[in-house]
């Protein structure tokens, strides 16, 4: 058995459950989060009605925000700009191209080998530059219906080796509802690799508590872990924590990125990102260059700025820590690298 505060750097929720409650007190009102980071004089300039896009960030993100720092690069990804509003050419509400079948049916199967689940619609933070922005599905999706038909599709695939499952954010589910789901993959043994694609280890690190170590712990299957972190700032104590946790019952971690302007499009801020992440024992995967979703067009950067980007990382670092550009294409095999 794990128990939740294992590893003491810093005084842990214990009980299961105790991340629901911090999930339901995060912030969902702009002035308020300004006012908390000591920046209420910005909210004269904040969008109606949040851009169409609501606001949610938990309170431990907010705490790692620079206070009294406009340009702080995680209040960035979750405050609501006027530049959301402005219609740019180029950029559409389903810029990936897959919205029907993420929608439908659930399952993703475009590249050799692996197939995609949409377990859940939803997500502890909201990225201003997701392409959720559009299809803020409410609430879980991942009914018994849906294990069943990924199941039955995993089942009748057999050259399918891996799962995914990503969102919205997977581990936004009950761990009795993934349990569920690993139970019925006993009976596909050909599925050998389970991967999770989730924000929750970096912005609410409660939720890897004793229940969901112990199923990960339990999975007869190898278990990949894809977090999602932008900038080396998202990273505490409480965040590493997480992390070792994972590790220690055998989890693989990875990380993906998204490069957004004002964020982390400098080398500097790349490295150091880098740099959070080996510390945390997690390593760079991809970093993507931006869905071309609208209301997320300030957020990026063109591709041979992207390119002079990862050059310069490059001369800086270990290969292993310099992630991959890429981009998704749709129709493409694979992620497209830049
Ligand atoms: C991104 C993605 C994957 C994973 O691709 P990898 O290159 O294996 O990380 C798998 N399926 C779908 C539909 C995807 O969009
Ligand atoms: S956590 Fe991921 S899926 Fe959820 S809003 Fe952020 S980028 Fe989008």
């Amino acid at each position: 058995m794990i128990t939740a505060s294992e590893d003491n750097a810093q005084p842990v929720a214990g009980a299961t459950g105790d991340w629901r409650q911090l999930w339901r007190e995060s912030v969902t009102d702009a002035r308020q989060l300004l006012a908390l980071v000591g920046l209420s004089h910005l909210a004269e300039r904040l969008p109606e009605n949040d851009a169409g896009f609501a606001l949610r960030v938990p309170r431990g993100f907010v705490a790692r925000m620079r206070h009294g720092d406009a340009n702080d690069p995680l209040l960035a990804q979750v405050l609501p700009q006027l530049a959301e509003t402005e219609i740019a050419p180029g950029f559409s509400v389903d810029a990936v191209g897959d919205m029907d079948a993420r929608s439908a049916h659930g399952v993703l199967h475009k590249y050799h080998g692996r197939a995609l689940l949409i377990a859940s619609g939803s997500c502890a933070i909201n990225c201003r530059y997701c392409f959720r922005r559009h299809f803020p599905y409410g609430e879980e999706i991942a009914a018994a219906a849906r294990w069943r038909e990924a199941l039955d599709y995993a089942r009748q695939h057999p050259e399918v080796s891996e799962l995914i499952l990503s969102g919205g954010d997977p581990l936004s589910l009950a761990t009795h509802k993934l349990r569920e789901l690993t139970d019925g993959l006993a009976e596909v043994p050909h599925i050998t690799r389970l991967r999770i694609h989730t924000r929750l280890p970096v912005v609410l690190p409660e939720r890897i508590e004793a229940d969901l170590l112990n199923w990960l712990q339990a999975l007869p299957q190898q278990v990949v872990v894809v977090l999602h972190a932008n900038h080396a700032n998202e990273f505490d104590a409480r965040v590493r924590q997480a992390c070792a946790q994972l590790r220690e019952v055998g989890c693989h971690l990875l990380n993906q990125s998204v490069l957004l302007r004002g964020v982390n499009d400098s080398v500097q801020a790349l490295e150091a990102l880098s740099e959070a992440l080996f510390a945390a024992g997690v390593l760079p995967y991809y970093v993507h260059q931006l869905d071309r979703v609208q209301g997320a067009a300030h957020f990026e950067v063109d591709d041979a700025r992207a390119l002079t980007l990862i050059d310069g990382l490059r001369q800086r670092l270990p290969g292993y820590l310099v992630p991959r550009l890429v981009r998704e294409v749709a129709g493409d095999a694979s992620k497209r690298p830049l």
